[in-house]
């Protein structure tokens, strides 16, 4: 009788040490990822765990939607159930991103001897320096992030499940515009992708106070520093508001969806501080109410509804320029529209930039911007495209027009030709129009802001 149970014990010890050095492939099913991102005020880190079940495969890779010198990422270590370190190999991509050269990491790690679930563990501290200023940031006062500069993403086909948490000190708040389900955020967002809500939405942490309102059945919320005076942030949430429904109106668009605005200082170094922005969301810093900053605002607004997902419309590339073109000129038609400025000592200010740097890029092409690099794209999508709109609006009813084009291609349904689109619209060619000033380097003189 003893022996039969000293035999059954080694063979259960047998199998638990088999089972250590040869794990079960896991039998599939949803990929599940829970992420946990602690802020720490005082290390200026946001330290973040990923615990990942069910990765179908001996491999997976990580990957940063983010520039390695946005994220900054440090200490980056994999552990199986068992707390066995994994091997990570760490590769690096050079993109051309919109000013410099950066680093895009993959972490691949070796999953062939390991028991799921894995946690990845590793620290991020944003702030490095960009050109809308700091690319995220976190201080002892608050932090300004988007959610690519935090979270690392396998390269998968699977079906996947994500949850977030965050702990942030106690006195802070976070502020996400993610669905909150017990203590979990979810990153999902009626037709955008993960990947996308995973890399854009703009995070706050930290005291803010917030003004919501229902806009074209937006839930839009304004979210101020709350030190500020309380004659600042009423100003600056009624900015936001005016602009929101100026900019959703001119579309005609209407979703149920949340959008949040965060307002907030200057660094401690007083540089500017830029989160991120999409269609849920968007922050950067507002500790004064300058024009410039309603001017961005706005045109980033606009991009909701002409270019992100999921509520965007999708260009054809040869008809890209229209992006910028509407984005561009509407800082200035809607910020005059709402009685902020003149319309017309703006549109001038604007046209004689266009033509003090016209001269150095005399044969350059609207409808080929997509090829083009930084500085030649600075001056086709924010000098000549918004002139070229100028000029469209007094051929057509460019409100209406745009009013149109929503009604038709919003919500990204399919890549259209504006060519094509503005002749349905107005019945006639644009065939000189475009040869002129869109596939072509006609000289443009407007008489009344010369
Ligand atoms: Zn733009």
């Amino acid at each position: 009788m003893k022996l039969k149970l000293i035999i059954l014990l080694l063979l259960a010890l047998v199998i638990l040490l088999l089972l250590y050095f040869f794990p079960l492939i896991p039998s599939g099913g949803k990929l599940s990822l829970q992420y946990n991102a602690e802020v720490d005020r005082n290390s200026g880190l946001i330290k973040i765990s990923i615990k990942a079940e069910n990765i179908e495969g001996s491999k997976v890779k990580f990957f940063a939607q983010q520039y390695e010198d946005w994220m900054n990422i440090g200490n980056l270590i994999a552990k199986d159930a068992r707390g066995k370190e994994l091997d990570v190999n760490q590769n690096s991509v050079t993109v051309i991103g919109d000013d410099f050269e950066h680093q895009v990491y993959n972490y691949e790690i070796d999953l062939s001897n390991a028991i799921q679930p894995i946690t990845l563990f590793y620290s991020v501290k944003p702030g490095s320096y960009g050109r809308h200023g700091h690319r995220g940031y976190l201080s002892k006062e608050f932090g300004l992030v988007s959610a690519g500069q935090l979270f690392l993403l396998p390269e998968t086909r699977q079906e996947t499940e994500i949850r977030i948490q965050f702990n942030a000190p106690e006195d802070w708040n976070v502020v996400v515009p993610w669905q909150k389900k017990d203590s979990f955020y979810s990153p999902e967002l009626l037709s955008a992708s993960i990947e996308d809500s995973m890399n854009n939405t703009v995070i706050a942490f930290g005291n803010f106070t917030q003004k919501s309102r229902i806009i074209n059945d937006f839930n839009v919320s304004v979210f101020s520093f709350f030190e500020w005076p309380e004659e600042h942030k009423q100003l600056i949430s009624e900015n936001a508001f005016k602009l929101f429904s100026y900019q959703s109106s001119l579309f005609g668009a209407k979703h149920e969806n949340n959008f949040f605005a965060v307002f907030v200082p200057f660094a401690e170094d007083e540089g500017k501080v830029f989160g991120g922005l999409w269609s849920n969301g968007l922050g950067f810093e507002m500790p004064s109410s300058i024009e410039r900053n309603w001017e961005l605002y706005s045109h980033r607004i606009h991009h909701v509804f002409n270019a992100y997902e999921p509520f965007g419309m999708k260009e054809e590339g040869k008809s890209r320029w229209f992006t910028e073109a509407t984005s561009s000129y509407y800082e200035i038609k809607s910020l005059s529209d709402l009685n902020f400025y003149d319309f017309n000592s703006h549109m001038k200010e604007l046209y004689q930039q266009f033509k003090a740097e016209q001269p150095l890029f005399p044969n350059s092409i609207l409808s080929e911007d997509y090829k083009k690099h930084y500085s030649e794209l600075e001056f086709l999508h924010y000098r000549k495209a918004p002139i070229v709109a100028f000029l469209l609006d007094k051929e057509i009813n460019l409100d209406e027009f745009i009013k149109f084009l929503y009604s038709k291609h919003g919500s990204n349904k399919n890549s259209f030709n504006v060519k094509k689109e503005l002749e349905e619209f107005s019945g006639k060619s644009f065939d000189e129009f475009f040869a002129k000033y869109i596939e072509g380097t006609q000289e443009i003189k407007i008489k009344e802001f010369e």
